[in-house]
């Protein structure tokens, strides 16, 4: 498994091993890359986030797992600077990151607190911004970037609140990203991924009904694994999407072309 022979990339957001974001690195090592990790840095003694990521990457022979909180752009700027130093230039990155409040997003999205939303949007749509911005020094040579975005920024999906206004602005993110690196040849794109058990989702309202509307009204009637979006995200980021940017490449069975219910089935 060739595809991703002889490329280098950054992965940022696996938290355990039901992240997409380790669905993805294991599909970009099967597929041959050379991969580096940030991680939430540990708070206190307990290693357990730098420790998790290790041992989730432990056959993966990671060229570096290092801390990174993207609320603070001066430990992003490290982190990139040390990529730079272990790797030197990049093929791809991989921005696998959200975060609301649980009070923020388990309510009305109109009664969220300021504090709260600008917290979202700073950790899920600017941290994506300033990583485009060290895209733009580590890829010389060009690259291509992905995201995770959801349909709640599309439509309303109920229970996802105000995640969905970070994932509205996150696709227009990648939209206007798109324009501003596509001459430097640095690609640009997000998927967008059906309802999947993680930690995240794990905040998110009513869950398990999302999940059962997928079952029911997507076109292919059943919800997406990790790998289905791994492998999406992996074309996305190999010489196979060579002219493909800015684009918001749904991973969800088809759910985002449907307009109602399917009629009943005999
Ligand atoms: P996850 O909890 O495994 O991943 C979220 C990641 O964000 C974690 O690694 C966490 O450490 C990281 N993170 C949060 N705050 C951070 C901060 N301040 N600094 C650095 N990292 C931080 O859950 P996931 O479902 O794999 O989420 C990954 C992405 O996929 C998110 O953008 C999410 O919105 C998106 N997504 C998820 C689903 C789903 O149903 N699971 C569907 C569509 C899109």
């Amino acid at each position: 498994m060739t595809l991703m022979k002889d490329k280098k990339g950054v992965i940022m957001g696996v938290a355990n091993d039901r992240s997409i974001a380790a669905a993805i690195a294991r599909t970009l090592h099967q597929q041959g890359a050379e991969l580096a990790f940030s991680h939430l840095p540990d708070t206190g003694d307990r290693k357990r986030n730098e420790e998790r990521l290790r041992q989730i990457t432990k056959d993966m022979n990671p060229a570096l797992i290092y801390p990174c909180n993207v609320e603070d752009d001066s430990q992003i700027a490290d982190f990139f600077s040390t990529v730079e130093e272990t790797l030197g230039e990049v093929d791809f990155i991989v921005h696998s990151i959200a975060f609301a409040p649980t009070d923020d997003i388990k309510g009305a999205t109109i009664d969220c607190s300021r504090e709260g939303f600008l917290q979202a949007m700073s950790v899920s749509v600017y941290s994506f911004l300033n990583v485009c911005q060290h895209a733009r020094n580590l890829m010389p040579e060009g690259g291509s970037i992905c995201t995770m975005s959801y349909f709640g920024g599309e439509r309303v999906m109920p229970g996802y609140n105000m995640m969905g206004l970070c994932k509205a602005a996150l696709d227009h993110a990648v939209r206007y990203a798109a324009y501003e690196l596509g001459q430097q040849e640095i690609r640009v794109n997000a998927v967008s991924a059906g309802p999947i058990r993680t930690l995240a989702s794990s905040a998110v309202g009513d869950f398990k009904k999302s999940m059962q509307l997928y079952e029911t009204v997507a076109p292919m009637r059943q919800n997406v694994s990790s790998d289905d979006v791994a492998q999406a995200c992996t074309y996305l980021l190999s010489d196979m999407a060579k002219m493909v940017t800015g684009e918001i490449l749904h991973v969800d069975g088809g759910f985002n072309i449907m307009g109602g219910q399917p009629l009943s089935e005999s």
